[in-house]
């Protein structure tokens, strides 16, 4: 991802009476519409349009109308909505994300148009409607407006509208009949405004100098970037909660972005503690009323500071003054299906587009960051130490081949006795499997059958809980079969493999006494069960919390003092380019929960087959510049990133002949020259997924050459039939 560079602007100027208007579907541009006689329209525009039988909302887009349709085949925009209008850094962040993923610039804006709010006007008037007219003989489209209030009444004109499909003089002429009655809608209550003057903590020395930095880079008003870095329980989020109390000084807007998962109470009530009030969140779990609200308050100015996950980028902020992206390195800020961006480099280029600063926080940076850093492209500042003398947690190895758990278990007897320990001292453990379910494989030992998803090149995992073998990937579920599908033995079914269900039940075993509390993904499901979590273990009532990567995330729990990690080789077993920084990031982070209250250290256990592996060994010595600097010196000779750039086109269709037939001719067609290379076609790792066959193919280019350009030169060279999708990913973080 290249910090600078420059949006597709198109040159202003239109011919009078014609517009250009961006359908939120994926078609390559624009379309243009006549502008009726009366109707003033702006870029922004949030407009009402036909297209083929029906009614579709659009946004007046920027540039010139093309021309490409002569004025008598003109179809009419229908209806301006009142709605406030997109404005012009959104629809530069939209088209710059659609040219930098190859996306088409209407899928990117259906993303930015997932607000309810959109079609909201600010009169609080609902319709509902009258005793009457249910007897009335309706037209279709008045019988539209009916059933939409039998599912929700009342609503304001414009959702009313939108949900019917109708235009908004349906409405006005169903009122006028009587058919439709006013009512007041419930009042919406604004966020309350965070106090900067609200008492914060006394920061220390190093804490206090990154605080003045991060400030004087909200006052000048510019963009730029600031890595921040530091240990786990540096005070990170102490740090950055400073700048954005400078940036509510200023009277600015704030958008902090967080990894979805992370979105945990516990970081809203580190804000309110700072702030005196909870900030405005966004993510996919809120309800339609909170999502309006929060998209209007943030439309408004009325919501200064936001805490979001990644949708958040598309917020339509007024005066955005600072972006922090907490987390940074992580891979859940990659967007993986649609429309395929990594919210933190988008994050990015929204501030440069709204001349805001950047704060990028993490324990474990990107490589990619670490690039951007050393080459002079972001500031780096650095919190070398845990906050109050506490002290990094000691990590040490469990060597599986000497110290190895009894037939048919998973834990050492090291970590058994180590748990037994620590929970006999009154204090909490942690054990650690990033695998949801009870087992990832289910074997016949008479045959050797492994059961599979239908669907996918993947094993069912079972989930003994729920009875079923399940799919992580397609998500088909089945029951557990009594005999074996392929021999038809019985009883001969087995699970292989350690999942957190099976650790639990295991845990059950060794550790009778111990209060356990399950956090995975599938168990903690919305913020709301992951703050409960959190508040069960900081009240003490639980001894051993047993979780997938969800418990690596953020957390300050005080008392818990020994992290167990059952397979810390497990990251490493893809083998892709960024397995081990990967590990490193993520088995850090899960360490640095242990024994972050000074005065009571914590202990790290990590159970590998390969101690000597080097991310192994880098993490015992809390290594990371050691670790970073053997990965950059492996990727850097061969052009990988960060030191080259990398897309991939992936192929898919029902039948494999289909796949096959498109990924080769894509491989005839392939760029080269000096500094370019494909890689591919090949089977995908995931050669089945959802039913379709995959193939890549990889291209590797030298930094300084844009794959955008080649990349579209390449699409095009080749004619792909309907049933053949051919998916392109920019700067690819999964290769699966
Ligand atoms: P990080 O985000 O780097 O992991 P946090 O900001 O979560 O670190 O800080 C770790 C813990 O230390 C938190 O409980 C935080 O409230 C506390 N802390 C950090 N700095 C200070 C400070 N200057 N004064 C008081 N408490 C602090
Ligand atoms: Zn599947």
């Amino acid at each position: 991802m290249r910090p600078t560079g420059r949006p597709t602007g198109r040159p202003t100027g239109r011919p009078a009476g014609r517009v250009p208007v961006l359908l939120p579907y994926p078609f390559p541009t624009p379309f243009d519409y006549r502008v009726p006689q009366g109707m003033a329209l702006a870029p922004g525009d949030i407009v009402r349009v036909p297209l083929g039988r029906r009614e579709v909302i659009g946004v007046v887009w920027d540039g010139t109308a093309d021309g490409g349709v002569g004025d008598n085949r003109l179809r009419p925009v229908a209806e301006r909505l009142e709605a406030p209008p997109m404005r012009q850094d959104l629809r530069q962040l939209i088209d710059w994300i659609a040219s930098y993923t190859l996306a088409a610039p209407g899928e990117v804006l259906a993303m930015a148009l997932r607000v309810p709010a959109l079609a909201e006007e600010t009169a609080r008037i609902g319709w509902q409607p009258a005793p009457h007219a249910d007897a009335a003989r309706l037209t279709p489209k008045r019988q539209a407006v009916l059933d939409a209030l039998a599912t929700s009444s009342p609503q304001s004109g414009p959702a009313l509208a939108e949900a019917a499909c109708v235009s908004s003089g349906v409405i006005r002429a169903m009122a006028d009949a009587g058919l439709l009655l006013p009512v007041a809608l419930a009042g919406t209550p604004a966020f309350a405004a965070p106090d900067p003057a609200h008492p914060g903590p006394i920061l220390s020395p190093d804490q206090r100098h990154a605080a003045n930095i991060l400030c004087e880079a909200v006052s000048t008003r510019a963009f730029s970037v600031t890595l921040l870095e530091g240990v786990t329980g540096s005070g990170k989020t102490e740090v950055y909660q400073e700048a954005i109390a400078e940036a509510l000084r200023q009277g600015r807007q704030t958008l902090v972005l967080l990894p979805e998962i992370a979105l945990s109470a516990q970081g809203l009530n580190r804000f309110a503690q700072r702030f005196g009030v909870k900030p405005a969140v966004w993510h996919s779990d809120l309800s339609p009323a909170t999502r309006r609200r929060t998209w209007r308050a943030v439309n408004d100015g009325s919501a200064p500071v936001v805490v979001g996950a990644r949708s958040a980028l598309f917020l339509p902020f007024p005066d955005l003054g600072l972006v922090v992206i907490d987390e940074e390195h992580e891979t859940a800020f990659k967007q993986e299906d649609g429309v395929i961006y990594h919210a933190r480099d988008m994050a990015i280029v929204r501030a440069r587009l709204c001349a805001a600063p950047v704060v990028l926080a993490s324990a474990t940076p990107s490589l990619e960051t670490i690039a951007n850093a050393e080459a002079g492209r972001y500031r780096h500042l650095i919190l070398p130490q845990r906050h109050g003398g506490a002290v990094l947690p000691d990590v040490s190895l469990i060597d599986l081949r000497a110290d190895t758990p009894a037939r048919g278990d998973f834990l050492a007897p090291t970590l058994i006795q180590a748990v037994t320990d620590t929970l006999a001292q009154g204090e909490q453990a942690m054990l650690f499997l990033n695998r949801r379910g009870y087992a990832p494989l289910t074997l016949c030992r008479r045959c050797g059958h492994r059961v599979q998803c239908p669907n996918c090149t993947a094993w069912l995992v079972e989930h003994r809980a729920r009875r079923v073998l399940t799919c992580h990937h397609c998500g088909h579920s089945q029951g557990i079969p009594q005999a074996c599908p392929a021999c038809a033995a019985e009883q001969s079914l087995t699970a292989v493999g350690p999942g957190v269900e099976r650790i639990v039940e295991e845990a059950a075993r060794h550790f009778p006494q111990a209060r356990v509390l399950v956090m995975a993904s599938d168990t903690l499901t919305g913020p709301d069960a992951a703050s409960r979590a959190a508040s069960q273990i900081t009240g003490q009532q639980v001894d051993l919390i047993i979780g997938t990567q969800i418990v690596a995330k953020g957390w300050h729990f005080a008392h818990l003092r020994l992290v167990g990690v059952v397979d810390a080789d497990l990251g490493l077993a893809g083998g892709d380019l960024r397995a081990a920084e990967r590990t490193v990031q993520l088995l850090h982070q899960v360490s640095g929960r242990a024994g972050r209250e000074a005065g009571s250290p914590g202990r790290v256990m990590l159970q590998s087959w390969n101690p000597e592996h080097p991310v192994m060994q880098s993490l015992t010595r809390h290594d990371l510049a050691g670790f970073r600097e053997r990965e950059a010196a492996e990727r850097r000779p061969g052009h990988w990133p960060p030191y080259g750039r990398l897309a991939a086109l992936i192929i898919s269709a029902p039948e494999a002949a289909d796949a096959d037939r498109i990924a080769a001719e894509l491989g005839r067609a392939a760029p080269h020259g000096e500094g370019i290379t494909v890689l591919g076609p090949a089977p995908a790792p995931l050669a089945i997924l959802r039913g379709r066959h995959r193939r890549r193919l990889l291209l590797r280019t030298r930094r300084e050459i844009a794959v955008q350009p080649l990349l579209r030169a390449w699409l095009a060279a080749v004619r792909v039939p309907a049933a053949v999708q051919v998916d392109v990913d920019v700067d690819p973080v999964s290769f699966l």
